[in-house]
């Protein structure tokens, strides 16, 4: 008996022990707080910033943006955008089909608001080479006369683009880092990455969650260097357009780089920065350039069409509102 009681209490004392073991190992793994990598690359013209607890999702993303801008970036003479400029009609692939589709549908839906013909627009202020410069009236009604998504056609049998007046030129800059973030994102997932934060200035994608919590996401103040709020998001992505991101002034005016298709000018619709939270990156970027030309109420009324999209606006008297 004398056996028996010993032999259990060894047992029990073994087994006391090793699970006081276990939980000081689960304790202090569970407490020590997940490692993140974070990587930056320039890309798109702007900082890509990548965190994550995957030490390759860096690679994922860059390697996937790269790879969209080189379809679509106006810079890049060999990309599909340049290569359209130059010859008025391209057959794309499937991708800069769909980027160019969806920009057709935003264009119709925002009465004009968001035209990604204002290409020819953009380089006369001198956006394009950072050569800012305050055009005449009339050269702004000469190159009006090639702005409009009218004027383009899209064959979705054959991915054809053709222009119907030469010269037009298109200029993806309000949608195309949205579509990439989104690219980036389902490259992730197919490669098992269930948590990163994607930060392509200004333009940012949440995939899952920051170990449990919701990723966090600074909203910049349009005047100010700090953080005018926080938000907290989960596989959605968040897009700021704002008037200070790229202006330039001359004589006290400020002339930024959201224009203004219908009138050819920089927008003047009361609104210092928007920010769009939205399921897709595409949506969040191309929704956030629209409102800021667009206005507070005509722009809530599109944002309406869309669902699931958050809309945050500071507008000049400065109120910071939802
Ligand atoms: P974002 O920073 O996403 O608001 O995009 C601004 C960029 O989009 C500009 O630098 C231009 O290249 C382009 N853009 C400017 N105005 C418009 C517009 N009304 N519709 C579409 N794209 C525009
Ligand atoms: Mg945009």
């Amino acid at each position: 008996k004398n056996f028996i009681q010993k032999s259990f209490g060894h047992w029990l004392f073994c087994h006391w022990t090793l699970l006081v073991i276990w939980c000081l190992v689960i304790g202090i793994y569970g407490c020590r707080p997940q490692r993140l990598y974070k990587d930056t690359q320039v890309l798109m013209g702007t900082f890509v910033e990548v965190t994550s607890p995957a030490k390759e999702a860096a690679g994922i993303v860059f390697g996937e943006i790269r790879r969209i801008e080189s379809l679509l970036s106006k810079y890049d003479p060999d990309s599909e955008v340049a290569r359209l400029n130059r010859n008025g009609e391209l057959k794309v692939s499937p991708e800069t089909f769909y980027v160019i589709n969806k920009s057709y549908e935003l264009w119709s839906a925002s009465s004009g608001a968001f035209d990604i013909t204002i290409g020819l627009l953009v380089d006369l202020w001198g956006f394009t080479e950072k050569e800012y410069y305050v055009p005449t009236e009339e050269e702004v009604n000469d190159v009006l006369e090639l702005v409009g998504m009218n004027k383009i056609i899209l064959n979705p049998l054959n991915n054809m683009i053709k222009f119907t007046i030469p010269g037009i030129k298109i200029d993806l800059g309000a949608i195309a880092k949205g579509y990439a973030a989104d690219c980036a994102v389902e490259k992730l997932r197919e490669s098992g990455i269930q948590s990163c934060l994607i930060n392509a200035g200004g333009q940012v994608y949440c995939l899952g969650d920051k170990a449990g919590s919701p990723w966090k996401v600074a909203v910049k103040d349009p005047r100010g260097s700090q953080a005018i709020d926080y938000l907290e998001l989960k596989n959605s992505s968040v897009s700021t357009s704002g008037d200070y991101e790229q202006y330039f002034t001359k004589e006290g005016k400020r002339y930024s780089h959201i224009l203004n298709p219908r009138t050819g000018y920089p927008a003047d619709s009361g609104i210092l920065s928007v920010t769009v939270i939205a399921p897709s990156g595409l949506t969040a970027d191309a929704l956030s350039t629209s409102i800021f030309v667009l206005g507070k109420e005509k722009g809530m009324e599109l944002a309406k069409k869309f669902p699931g999209v958050k809309v945050s606006i500071i507008e000049k008297n400065n109120k910071w509102q939802n």
